[in-house]
């Protein structure tokens, strides 16, 4: 479960997220909706305790990330500019991960074969990846604590038409599971095939909050 109540995010005269309140509910794949400079990436990164509200509150599973004593097994996410060494290999970064969220090491070999980076990929330097293989990995670090709620940032981005009937799959699935599972987007036809519910947001202010269906037919 995601809370986000009056939440306001300024950069000196830039409000980039304004008294931003919704509820984002497990067990469904929810589209965070808006134009680039909407807000998405800045509300993301508060939800994940990286960036400090201005104002009012930014809770994932009743609690703000930074109280939260597991890190990665409480919330996985796939953030735009994830921060990988690039010389480091896609199994040395989760390797990495999983010791310092106390991630069983075994796990590693799991979603490494769940994203689609088996043999020489996961071994290559990160730095020499594609955006889709930067983009599976980044889904890797998510999964990897195998968390309750989890945040995607862009997630369809240099994936190609097999990766995105991939993802759009796992996201299924992560929400069948009974997870909560948000994924911004700043297209509305790539919602189409992903998300059942919709936050839309517009210069950091919500617009709406209603079933993709609903959203649709307002025509
Ligand atoms: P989105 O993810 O929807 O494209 P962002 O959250 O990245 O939107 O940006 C929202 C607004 O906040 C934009 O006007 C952007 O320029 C501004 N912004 C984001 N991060 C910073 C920052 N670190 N410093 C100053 N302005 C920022
Ligand atoms: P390290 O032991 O390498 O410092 P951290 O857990 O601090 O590991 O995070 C390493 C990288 O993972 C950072 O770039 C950070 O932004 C990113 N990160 C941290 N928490 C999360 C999360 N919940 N989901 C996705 N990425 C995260």
């Amino acid at each position: 479960m995601i809370e986000v109540e009056q939440l306001t995010k300024r950069y000196g005269s830039t409000t980039a997220v304004r008294d931003l309140s919704f509820t984002v509910r497990p067990g469904h794949v929810t589209g965070f909706l808006g134009p680039n400079g909407a807000g998405k990436t800045t509300t993301l990164r508060m939800l994940l305790g990286l960036v400090e509200p201005s104002g009012g509150t930014a809770m994932v599973s009743g609690r703000s990330f930074r109280r939260h004593p597991r890190g990665l097994r409480h919330v996985g996410a796939l953030l735009d500019a994830h921060d990988v060494h690039g010389g480091l290999s896609a199994r040395a970064h989760l390797q990495a991960l999983a010791r310092s969220n106390r991630i069983p090491k075994g796990r590693v070999d799991e979603v490494l074969a769940e994203v689609g980076l088996t043999g020489s990929a996961a071994r290559r330097r990160v730095r020499t990846f594609s955006l889709g293989m930067k983009q599976r990995l980044g889904i890797a670090v998510a999964l990897l604590g195998d968390p309750p709620v989890l945040m995607f940032d862009e997630p369809l981005n240099g994936l190609d038409p097999e990766g995105v009937l991939w993802v759009r799959g796992l996201f299924r699935r992560l929400a069948y599971e009974g997870r909560t599972v948000f994924v911004s987007s700043h297209l509305m036809s790539e919602m189409e095939n992903t998300a059942d519910e919709l936050i839309v947001i517009g210069r950091g202010e919500l617009i709406a909050a209603e079933s993709l269906v609903q959203f649709a037919a307002r025509g």
